[in-house]
């Protein structure tokens, strides 16, 4: 969990101290920070991705045709996010 905020603030995002408050004691708020644009910008960045595949849009997606919607990583990872039963292990699977 920590490594999941150091890696959002690494990327820009600014926790404030409501958000702190909300981290320790009630971690259910969570889901509001991640949800948050900002947080989703500071972590996944802004890349094109592919929003099929969320490849890098560019360089790695190479699929047939079918993956030609273009948009920026945060806002594929908002979508999967939205649909993951385990919102911290989804992010987890982001830190090196
Ligand atoms: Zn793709």
């Amino acid at each position: 969990m920590k490594d999941i905020i150091a890696k959002a603030v690494e990327g820009g995002y600014r926790f404030s101290n409501v958000d702190h408050v909300y981290y320790e004691e009630e971690p259910r708020f969570l889901d509001e920070i991640f949800f948050s644009h900002d947080f989703l910008k500071a972590f996944f960045g802004e890349e094109e991705t592919c929003m099929r595949c969320g490849l890098w849009f560019m360089k790695k997606c190479t699929k047939d045709s079918s993956h030609r919607e273009v948009g920026v990583a945060w806002q594929y990872h908002a979508q999967q996010l939205v649909l993951s039963e385990d919102r911290i292990k989804y992010l987890e699977g982001f830190l090196e």
